[in-house]
């Protein structure tokens, strides 16, 4: 600590602030108590927050959240179930590390409005809630109730702060970045694509009707066009359902879109799907079931690509906490053959997950590539080779040089050049050399 900074808290410490006596002593066991907080329910954060209440210098009770009952506000239990029948409070000074909240889930009363009924003269607060719904608002409405709003000293605020990082940030991770607007464009998208989708499935069978279901053909034809009528009919009722989904697709709603996104997931709509995710991703960062969706239509599209993972890449820098992600692609190559386990890699490498972390991966599929060389099919083959190209340009770019000649060698053994076009083209020859372009410059 700083000499400044040594004697600004110094000052603090000795101060003594309005009639109820309240002292630097008062704001610390505050922000102590708040580290009592224990996490409540697996995937969700929640503040730590610490509440004193103080009349003319001597604490009339004290309680963090949680402390009685599960999820309970810290002022809330300090007021009502640690004080509740105590007339002191009456006047008394709220000390609350955090800004306490206007708006309460059910039937339950926010603590504005449990601190105006037991006439709190001043509530003193280190940091406003970042949520957006009730930041500013609690002290606003406390002010126009003629409560008086006091802050903690800095160095008290700075550690509030940063006992709830995390939670910040992940409040900060739930706020949508995608506009109401965008939303439903997003949602036209969609449902364009299911009525083209129902159109395309509609002419097909009245065409099989046309031409198989008439008198003329025989009888083994009409049996076999039956059966595909009858799964046609099967598709258009489910994709009808899908549209009706999409249609109702709630803005704003992360959930809604994650179960839009399933739908089509189920009807191999994958590209529409990608789409429903990507947009759940958007409206909350946080949700592990938008990033699984997102992450699974991804593959499902490039599956079929020589060109992935560049292809349908989005945004590599993108909002995902703690590189979920990359983490995800690495969770699913697990199940793959070696040739998609080395594009996955590639992927979560594009991603940001460190080199360390995919390397084992990348060994492991070379030995099983050894093994398996003989018994591998042409078209196999060529996406085994760009596999290894993505790899070793990933490579590049991290300046690995080492590890990147090993990928390339393993591409090399290959002895038939693979048929590409257009940037994949480009790419490969890069990679190994072939492209010439002091040539192509004339
Ligand atoms: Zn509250």
């Amino acid at each position: 600590m700083s000499k400044k900074a040594t004697s600004s808290v110094r000052k603090a410490t000795s101060n003594v602030y309005g009639p109820n006596k309240i002292t630097y002593t008062h704001f610390k066991k505050a922000v102590d108590i708040a580290k009592e907080c224990r996490p409540e329910t697996s995937g969700k954060l929640h503040p730590k927050v610490g509440a004193v209440i103080v009349k003319k210098g001597k604490i009339i009770a004290s309680a963090y959240r949680g402390e009685v009952g599960r999820a309970e506000h810290a002022e809330y239990i300090a007021l009502e179930k640690k004080a509740g029948g105590d007339p002191n409070v009456q006047g008394a000074d709220l000390i609350t590390t955090l800004e306490p909240c206007t708006v309460r889930s059910h039937d339950k009363r926010p603590c504005v409005s449990w601190i105006k009924s037991r006439n709190i003269r001043k509530v003193w607060i280190a940091t406003l809630d970042p949520n957006p719904v009730i930041a500013g608002y609690g002290e606003l409405q406390l002010q126009e109730d003629g409560i008086k709003i006091g802050r903690f000293p800095d160095n008290l605020a700075d550690e509030v702060l940063h006992d709830n990082k995390e939670f910040f940030e992940w409040v900060r991770l739930k706020q949508p970045t995608i506009s109401r607007i965008d939303q439903k464009n997003e949602r036209l998208v969609i449902i364009d694509a299911l009525k083209e989708s129902i159109n395309g499935a509609n002419q097909l069978r009245s065409l099989l009707y046309d031409r198989f279901l008439s008198p003329l053909s025989g009888k083994k034809e009409r049996n076999e066009t039956k059966e595909v009528v009858g799964f046609l009919n099967d598709t258009i009722i489910k994709f009808e359902k899908a549209l009706e989904q999409a249609l109702a697709v709630q803005i704003d709603s992360e959930g809604s879109w994650v179960q839009l996104g399933s739908l089509l997931t189920d009807l191999k709509l994958h590209g529409i799907a990608l789409l429903a995710y990507r947009v759940a991703t958007e409206i909350d960062a946080t949700s592990n079931y938008a990033w699984t969706g997102l992450t699974l239509s991804e593959l499902e599209l490039n599956r079929k690509d020589v060109t992935w993972p560049f292809q349908y890449s989005i945004t590599p820098i993108d909002r995902s906490p703690f590189q979920k992600r990359s983490k995800t692609w690495l969770r699913f190559s697990e199940f793959e053959k070696p040739d998609m386990k080395v594009r996955m890699a590639a992927r979560a490498l594009q991603l940001g997950q460190k080199l360390d972390d995919i390397w084992p991966i990348v060994e492991k599929s070379a030995e099983e590539i050894m093994i398996s060389e003989k018994r591998k099919e042409k078209e196999s083959l060529q996406k085994e080779k760009m596999a290894w190209v993505e790899m070793s340009v990933m490579m590049g770019s991290l300046g690995e040089e080492e590890k990147q000649s090993f990928c390339l060698s393993i591409a090399a053994k290959n002895p038939s050049r693979p048929k590409l076009s257009g940037p994949a083209k480009m790419m490969w020859d890069l990679a190994t050399g072939d492209l010439n372009l002091d040539e192509s410059e004339e």
